[in-house]
């Protein structure tokens, strides 16, 4: 993806002879083990990643399924399933590319847009007038914030590619618990990123990739931003009570 090649055409082939790689050598971790991890033509090495990522892929997805109760199969319940599969699965192209090369791809972004559209027309979705707002909601505050920060630092403050990622998860999962996301991921970043650079004594002014924070904080506030929202609102509620 960060090097602008389709991922249908051309098929599947070994970056080093070109060979087009067949079928039953390109079945997910099988394939690596029967050519014990080298190209079938010029035997140059497959690197492990390849099998790495595709166990991990199926992981997330039986965990998407399983993490969608009561019963991932049923209509309802399948819309939270293939939400929770997109927030997780995303995950691996997020942090394999944005901490190397800063940019999320638009597969990634766009498609969260087009995913979250089309499924909020489905039983069990927010519905695909939600769906609008948190893609106007999300992806308009996070660009209006950048642009002001670029105004202010005098330098690209946000990615742009944050922007559509954000927006990607108000049409999935609404306005609402995106921003409890973007709440999430930016103190993830924080917390995170300052003590690293101050321990390994990297300059603060670097740019930060903030896309796998904002991945990882997806998930958590798709499962339980509701209950964090009330449980803070309750909390609100009692101190505003007490200081009557
Ligand atoms: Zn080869």
């Amino acid at each position: 993806m960060p090097r602008e090649l389709s991922l249908i055409k051309p098929g599947s082939h070994c970056p080093g002879c070109k060979h087009k790689i067949a079928i039953w050598h390109n079945i997910p971790v099988f394939g690596w083990l029967i050519l014990r991890g080298r190209c079938a033509n010029c035997k140059e090495p497959i690197p492990v990643s390849y099998p790495i990522v595709e166990i991990l892929t199926a992981t997330l997805g039986f965990l998407a399924a399983f993490l969608a109760e009561p019963n991932p199969w049923q209509s309802a319940d399948l819309v939270k399933s293939i939400s929770l599969f997109w927030f997780l699965t995303t995950l691996v192209p997020i942090f394999a590319i944005d901490f190397k090369h800063l940019l999320l791809p638009d597969t990634v972004t766009i498609g969260g847009i087009l995913l979250g559209f089309a499924l909020s027309f489905f039983p069990g979705s927010i519905g695909w007038l939600s769906s609008l707002i948190g893609i106007a909601a999300c992806g308009g505050s996070l660009f209006l914030f950048g642009f002001v920060c670029s105004k202010i630092l005098k330098k690209e403050g946000m990615g742009f590619g944050d922007v559509k990622l954000l927006a990607g998860f108000g049409a999935i999962m609404g306005a609402e618990l995106a921003g409890i996301a973007l709440i999430i991921g930016a103190s993830l970043a924080l917390i995170i990123t300052i003590p690293h650079r101050l321990l390994t004594k990297k300059n603060m002014q670097l740019p930060l990739p903030f896309g796998p924070f904002l991945g990882v904080a997806a998930p958590i506030s798709y499962l339980f931003g509701d209950a964090m929202l009330q449980s803070f609102l309750s909390l609100l509620f009692q101190f505003n009570l007490s200081g009557l």
